[in-house]
């Protein structure tokens, strides 16, 4: 049997078929070094992994190369960006680049090994490689496939009738978008860079015949995979946003340079999307494998979780899907526990049907669910228990969930032990209510105790087990009953969205907590994925104070949607959405309930805005008529949220939605009035100060887009064109 997978290049589903027969030159590309590699890399390279394991279990050697990018993305993305803020504190600090890429690389060997991807035999890097990319350029310039235009030298894409052919990206133009700038002096819009001239102060730079200066980005993947497996490989793997431009260019360049094919067989992993979007630090939906980690899961069940999809397929990251995959990890490291000193079996005819069911599943285009399900029917067959095992650990040779090394490495405490022989011992003689308190007290000290055939085994209940006391945590809004249509119960909800920051959050919190001593007032929180320890403190406020409700997720959702899961659960009259950055200072309860009974106002709130052409909201207003109310405090009656609806979930970063929210209250027919005399305080916004100028430039013009989309044409609604309205 032979490992078939869809060539990216041919689109056909293929045998896999080798240069020199027997062994497989494999290219992955792999990290991008200043920053950490989040679980969708993490993904993309488990899908070569599984296509390594599968090679190898066919008798192929696989020789296989993930290079390390140090400095070709740094240059493309940073400069366009004007600079990733971790970098930047980073050399503000007088880190070095190399000392920057050094932490990152050695965090993705790491992430690497606690998935168990088999490490490649080479991880060549970027930075090290330079002079062999030079060579390249200097045959592409010499045989006229490159040329030199003003500070670049370009690929002449011209010459190399068959671009496109990975892609399908033909036209001439077809991709402009991509670069803001275009070159003047460029022959065809897609031609792409070899190597540019260093500009003065550069610190990253090489000599070149040409000078001073840097590679292109596609480059170093040519100069690397040739040094390391020669001019032709037989697979190249990378997800599906490296097929243009990265590996069309790369195959232009190889193929002009050394006038063969390239690559064989083109495999491309699909995105891991996460809140059904695509993972991406902005749309702060990003998780790297740490962040895992501190919720207690283990990485291998992240590694189960990617089994469970095709690699072809888009797969959404959730937690609770990460919670069943651990279960079933855990369930199959059970068995092995449990079946571990059975007595070996001779051969049988039904085990080796299972194992050929299992290489059936694999080998189809690595079908990992598919032999994922074989697993788990043969374990639920009546196979007998000994051959069960002896299959699962060879299955897991391909699967790599390293079943054998967990269930061998824990080693029990002498005094743990001891306690399961006495279970046993009292088990014998039929003294069941003692052995079942033993069997308590190991669990209550951590361990599970199971007994099957006669023979009792344990082991330690994993992080997940043990946090089942825990509170639940949601994983999306949507899980969150709505009590909107349920009568109020007190006469103020006052509502918190958290997401770490604590001694904001207990500030905000506790302040309130005080000035609501004596009204009927409630505190509804979300804790919106904290991790630094807000989520204990508000789990220890709410069971201390029953005024108090907190909402756990356990990630950080769009903060429209963890401000309505919050509206959901308000049973107040009226409703008061904070900041965490508000301090209350005096009776606030009390002149918002007033403010509220004017039933022609929708909003107040202590700092409203307003704006004379729906582009600047500069003003802030103190008193009277606004145009928007900032988010830092908006109160409500509960009654309108019926009529106006809700926050709009698009909006995951917070600003701006307060400015969308009012225009929606506007749009009714109702009021926003400012009174900065309410006694609040507003302390540093320290979510906002964390971010970079180009993180927040970039976020604030995501959302402010999403705004002004829909209330451009609306005016009318404006202060400054309502004369009749505009007293306070
Ligand atoms: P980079 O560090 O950005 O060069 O990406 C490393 C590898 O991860 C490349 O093969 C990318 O195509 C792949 N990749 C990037 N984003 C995702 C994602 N959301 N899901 C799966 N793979 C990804
Ligand atoms: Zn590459």
């Amino acid at each position: 049997m032979v490992l078939r997978l869809r060539n990216t290049l041919t689109r056909q589903v293929e045998e896999i078929s080798t240069i020199e027969p027997g062994v497989v030159r494999m290219y992955t590309c792999g990290p991008t070094v200043y920053r950490y590699a989040h679980i969708g890399n993490l993904r993309t390279y488990l899908m070569a992994d599984w296509i390594r394991r599968a090679l190898e279990h066919h008798g192929y050697r696989v020789l296989h190369v993930k290079n390390i990018t140090d400095v070709g993305h740094m240059r493309q993305e940073m400069l366009e960006t004007g600079g990733d803020k971790v970098i930047l504190a980073a050399l503000a600090e007088g880190k070095t680049p190399a000392e920057i890429a050094q932490y990152y690389a050695d965090s993705f060997h790491r992430d690497e090994k606690k998935t168990n991807i088999i490490p490649a035999h080479h991880f060549p890097w970027a930075t090290q490689h330079v002079p062999e990319m030079i060579r390249i350029v200097e045959t592409l310039l010499e045989t006229g496939y490159a040329y030199r235009a003003g500070d670049n030298i370009y690929f002449d894409v011209g010459k190399f009738p068959e671009y496109g052919k990975l892609s399908g990206n033909l036209q001439d133009g077809l991709m402009e978008g991509v670069r803001s700038e275009v070159d003047p002096l460029k022959k065809d819009s897609r031609d792409f860079t070899l190597w540019k001239m260093a500009e003065p102060g550069r610190e990253m730079k090489w000599d070149s015949p040409w000078g001073e200066g840097f590679p292109g980005w596609h480059i170093e993947c040519s100069a690397m995979s040739t040094k390391y497996m020669g001019e032709q490989l037989d697979i190249h793997t990378g997800g599906v946003d490296n097929i243009f431009p990265h590996h069309e260019d790369e195959i232009a360049q190889s193929e002009a340079a050394f006038g063969k094919p390239y690559v064989r067989h083109w495999v491309h992993g699909q995105h891991l999307l996460a809140d059904g979007v695509k993972m991406a630090k902005s749309a702060g939906n990003e998780f790297i494998l740490s962040d895992l980690e501190e919720r207690g899961f283990d990485p291998l069940a992240f590694r189960y979780l990617c089994l469970t999809a095709r690699y072809r397929h888009r797969m959404n990251f959730t937690f609770s899907a990460l919670r069943a995959a651990e279960r079933a990890l855990t369930s199959l490291r059970d068995r092995v526990w449990q079946w571990r000193s059975l007595p070996e079996l001779a051969g049988n005819l039904e085990a080796i049907e299972w194992s050929a069911r299992f290489w059936e599943a694999v080998d189809n285009d690595l079908d990992m669910p598919g032999a994922l399900a074989v697993t788990w029917n043969m374990l639920h067959s009546d196979l007998e228990d000994w051959y069960k095992l002896d299959l699962l650990l060879k299955f897991d040779q391909a699967l790599g969930l390293d079943l054998d090394r967990t269930s061998q490495g824990n080693h029990l405490p002498a005094g743990i032990t001891s306690q399961v022989d006495r279970r046993s011992f009292y088990r014998r003689s039929a003294q069941y209510e003692i052995a079942d308190q033993i069997r308590n007290n190991l669990k209550s000290d951590g361990y599970l105790v199971g007994d099957s055939q006669g023979t009792t085994w344990i082991r330690p209940k994993t992080e997940q087990e043990l946090q089942q006391g825990r509170w639940q945590a949601f994983s999306s809004p949507k899980e969150v009953e709505s009590f909107l249509d349920r009568p109020a119960e007190v006469d103020y909800s006052w509502i918190v969205t958290a997401c770490n920051y604590k001694s904001d959050v207990e500030r905000c919190a506790t302040s309130f907590l005080q000035w609501a001593k004596g009204r009927s007032a409630e505190l509804v929180v979300v804790d919106n994925g904290s991790t630094d320890g807000t989520e204990v403190w508000l789990d220890e406020l709410q069971r201390s104070n029953p005024r108090v409700r907190v909402i756990h997720f356990d990630h950080t959702i769009g903060d429209g949607a963890a401000k309505n899961a919050a509206l959901y659960q308000a049973l107040g009259t009226h409703v008061i959405i904070v900041d965490t950055s508000v301090e209350v200072v005096g009776d606030v309860l009390r002149p918002i309930g007033a403010w509220l009974e004017d039933k022609s106002i929708g909003i107040i709130g202590p700092w409203g805005l307003r704006t004379d052409d729906i582009h600047h909201f500069h003003d802030e207003v103190e008193a009277g008529e606004a145009d928007a109310m900032q988010a830092y405090c908006i109160a409500l009656r509960r009654d309108l949220l019926k009529e106006v609806g809700l926050m709009r979930e698009v909006f995951r970063f917070y600003r701006n939605l307060d400015l969308d929210f009012s225009f929606h209250v506007k749009d009714r027919g109702y009021r926003i009035v400012a009174d900065g005399s309410l006694p609040l305080v507003r302390h540093e916004h320290r979510q906002w100060n964390a971010l970079g100028e180009v993180e927040r430039n970039q976020l604030s013009f995501q959302n402010f887009k999403k705004f002004f989309k829909k209330w451009r044409n609306r005016s009318d609604l404006l202060v400054c064109n309502q004369a009749s309205s505009t007293s306070s």
